[in-house]
């Protein structure tokens, strides 16, 4: 090269193509001549519909393959086929069955390049990003879940498998998702039914293909393409246990229903508009890098993108030019190219969807400032959108609001650290949130009054198999990844002998004159702290079992349950305080309910029938419970994990928030406590519906509450007809989680009630628990019913 040459390369600093060779996905299509059918009971079937689809190159428009598009019957299929393999597969040894997830993860790693390559081709997705990221991190999952079902037995004991379970993933990221979800489904020993995004199943065929290699058994993975129907065949499909769905909030929502009147499991990973905020006192160059990474990864097209840039006043301005210098040097075009920051968008209705939500942003007055470079003549025919980043937005906006799921970057400001967390907070989703500050004691402060699941603190976008991932509120619940993500695959052993649930019919009025009735003997609600009448200004008979009438209740209706909402929305202090001091509280109510020993047993005693002895053990188990809880209130720590990164990813039980509690019939006190308290314990703040026709003994526990310094507003009751509060409960859109021990039909009703904020929900599926039994009634299980996993990514080092 002559030194002309050489001095104009310095000068124009160009990138040259690097492409990478697309022949060896090429060539697999080609053996398999462009056409797949469907992975069923462990061989190729063709689809009993005789429909297929075509794949496309999202980089150029064209077609790929086609693809099968499996019917009902495909899914009963392969429903039966997994329910088939379910028992062989569930009864191999840990070990055995650990030997073929790590055959998996072997061949993947062999097959490393042609499965980046393939994603490459059928996503748009950079090469550098399929190579880097996606398939090491699919592979480290299988690592990591033939390491959980190794050691399985030791590590859950009590637990066992669900059975054979859905699963349906989305287009962004195909393959991981795949092996987000199979690697755990099984390594706990369930067989799986898996439907790939329309328009990426072409890895997911291909790790059909490995798995068919390594000898898995057939009917253990099922893999079915098809569109959105074919995944809504396998959410009503009465055969398999559980569903696993990633993908849009407005699905996750129909899921939720459409599972409501089952006892299936659910997991529900949805969308976000997640936060990334940077601090006045952060490396501003690194905050960039770490801009880039949040929002231009993967097009945008990422769950957890930080598409909320939160910016301290002070540095706002250098961040927007410096962004804007970035932005312009970003290399967008053929995704197989090595060198490109962003490859093309999935799908055309998809970039249609990102136009349109651009414009509207822009009539709500934003500024929009987009990539200006030229795409190379190999991008004809593709679907490219550019980087965008607008200014000028309210928090209120729809662009602010609305899940983009493309490379929109929108940008706000505040002034102090209280602004910054409110408006973090200011969404209906709760997925992630990147806070950067070189004040590491103030981006620990903010980490934990983020309403979300992830949160990193100087980096994003960082995953692994050991570490948790999952939202808050709207994002979805339950968790992948890690020991939480091993036991949404798992189920605690259920005793044997279930009876089902019903409510007790209060026994006929047999006699008005009660001898010992009061004046005014209707017991009021309790309600942040206080004793309050019911908005209704009605009141309900409590009567004794021997026909005589007990006293009164307060009929709450839903204006009650809004204050008692309320109430516990602003007594969330009770979780930021310490863990001792909550035991201490815990231990002072045991100490003040002992006092009044007497009363609360002729108490149940007259309203249940129960015999003095049996009366006397339920008030003896609630005692010793309020203990458990309170021993376990500062024992329920989280964990440090040790990803493979410089840092420290932390996991930190946190509470629901406000909790909705409806309690069963039987056990009047033993029940309420036992739902009562390890919400308390996990510093949730609560609502609790007592059982109406023994309100009486929930309504005499207010003054053991008012006496044993319990907050205002932490425990609220409300009396009434309980399925008429269930119904208030969750259908309210503050209420965060609810616990229900009541009829199958109310269990069903609560579920479906709640899919307006997605409501973290446990049901007894209308079984009766035997509340003197510790195994189903007490203990950390229930705690981690009341908790919820936020991780903390910590990275460290220069
Ligand atoms: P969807 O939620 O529609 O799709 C996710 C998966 O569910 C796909 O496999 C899809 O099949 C399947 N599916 C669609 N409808 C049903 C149904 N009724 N019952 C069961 N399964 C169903 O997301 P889209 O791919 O359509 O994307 C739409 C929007 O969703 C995006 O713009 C984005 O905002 C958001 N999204 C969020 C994701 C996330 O991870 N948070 C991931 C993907 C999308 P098929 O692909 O065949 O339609």
């Amino acid at each position: 090269m002559n030194q002309t040459k050489i001095k104009e390369i310095f000068e124009k600093m160009e990138y040259s193509p690097a492409p990478e060779n697309k022949e060896i996905a090429m060539n697999w299509l080609k053996d398999h001549k462009f056409k797949f059918g469907l992975f069923i009971d462990g061989k190729w079937q063709k689809p009993k519909s005789g429909k297929f689809f075509k794949t496309e190159n999202p980089a150029n428009g064209e077609k790929l393959a086609l693809i099968s598009e499996a019917d009902k019957n495909d899914i009963n299929h392969s429903v039966s086929a997994a329910k088939k393999a379910f028992p062989k597969w569930n009864d191999l040894s840990g070990h055995k069955r650990s030997r073929y997830l790590y055959a998996i993860a072997r061949q993947l790693q062999k097959n490393s390049r042609l499965f980046a390559v393939l994603e490459t081709l059928d996503n748009g997705k950079t090469i550098r990003e399929t190579r880097d990221i996606d398939i090491p991190l699919s592979i480290r999952h299988f690592y990591h879940h033939a390491g959980w079902a190794q050691v399985l037995e030791k590590e859950f004991p009590d637990y066992t498998s669900i059975g054979p379970v859905g699963q349906i993933i989305p287009w962004n990221f195909p393959l991981l998702m795949l092996a987000w979800k199979v690697a755990p489904a099984l390594a706990a020993g369930n067989t799986v039914v898996l439907k790939p995004a329309e328009f990426t199943s072409l890895t997911a065929l291909l790790f059909a293909e490995i798995c068919e290699q390594i000898g898995l058994p057939q009917g253990v993975l099922n893999v079915v393409t098809g569109p959105g129907e074919t995944g809504s065949l396998l959410v009503e499909h009465p055969d398999l246990k559980k569903i696993a769905f990633t993908g849009s909030t407005e699905v996750g929502r129909l899921i939720r229903e459409k599972t409501a009147a089952t006892d299936k499991k659910l997991t529900l990973e949805l969308g976000g508009k997640s936060p990334f905020i940077v601090f006045e006192d952060s490396d501003l160059d690194s905050a960039i890098e770490g801009i880039v990474d949040a929002i231009w990864f993967n097009q945008g097209q990422v769950c957890c993108a930080g598409s909320r840039l939160l910016v301290q006043e002070s540095v706002s301005e250098k961040i927007i030019d410096r962004l804007k210098n970035r932005m312009s040097k970003l290399r967008v075009g053929n995704p197989l190219d090595k060198s490109m920051d962003m490859g093309a968008i999935i799908a055309p209705i998809q970039k249609k969807r990102i136009e349109k939500l651009v414009e509207q942003g822009k009539k709500e007055g934003a500024n929009v400032w987009q990539w200006t470079g030229k795409l190379s003549k190999d991008c004809k025919g593709g679907c490219y959108f550019p980087p965008t980043f607008l200014t000028n937005v309210s928090p209120a906006s729809m662009i602010s609001q609305t899940e983009i799921f493309g490379p929109v970057l929108v940008t706000m400001t505040f002034r102090t650290p209280s602004e910054a967390i409110m408006l973090a907070n200011n969404s209906k989703y709760g997925l992630s949130a990147s806070v950067w500050s070189e004040n590491i004691n103030q981006a620990l402060h903010i980490a934990p009054q983020l309403k979300c699941g992830v949160v990193w603190i100087n980096c994003t976008n960082q995953f692994d198999a050991g570490v948790g991932f999952g939202g808050y509120r709207e994002s979805g619940f339950g968790r992948e990844g890690g020991n939480e993500g091993m036991r949404e695959y798992l189920k605690k052993i259920e005793p044997k002998i279930y009876t089902e649930q019903f409510r007790i019919k209060p026994p006929k009025i047999k006699k008005i004159a009660n001898k010992n009735l009061k004046i005014d003997q209707t017991a009021k609600l309790y309600i942040n702290g206080k004793q309050s009448r019911p908005d209704s200004g009605y009141s309900l008979n409590i009567i004794n079992s021997d026909g005589t009438l007990a006293g009164q209740i307060s009929h709450g209706n839903r204006k009650d349950v809004r204050n008692a909402v309320e109430a516990a929305s602003k007594a969330s202090d009770w979780h930021k305080s310490t863990h001792h001091l909550r035991a201490q509280i815990l231990y002072y109510l045991a100490e003040n309910l002992e006092m009044r020993a007497d009363e609360f047993q002729s108490r149940i005693t007259s309203l249940t029938g129960s015999s003095k002895r049996e009366s006397i053990l339920e008030f003896e188990t609630a005692i010793s419970r309020i203990f458990t809880y309170a021993a376990l209130a500062d024992k329920h720590e989280g964990l440090i994990h040790d990803p493979p990164m410089r840092g420290l990813a932390l996991a930190l039980n946190e509470p629901i928030g406000v909790m909705g509690i409806i309690c069963p019939d039987e056990n009047p006190l033993l029940g309420m406590i036992s739902m009562l308290l390890p919400a308390l314990a996990q510093g949730n703040t609560v609502i609790l519906v007592p059982s109406k026709p023994f309100a009486l003994v929930a309504t005499d526990f207010f003054q053991i509450l008012e006496t044993s310094d319990v907050p205002p507003g932490v425990v609220n009751i409300i009396t009434g007809e309980s399925h008429e509060l269930a119904e208030h409960l969750s259908k309210h859109e503050n209420v965060d989680g609810i616990w229900i021990s009541g009829t199958k039909e109310e269990c069903e009703t609560v579920k479906k009630n709640s899919i307006g904020n997605l409501k973290i929900i446990w049901t007894n599926d209308g079984k009766k628990i035997d509340w003197f039994d510790k195994s189903q009634s007490e203990g950390r299980e229930w705690l981690r019913r009341a908790a919820q996993v936020k991780n903390v990514w910590i990275p460290y080092g220069e």
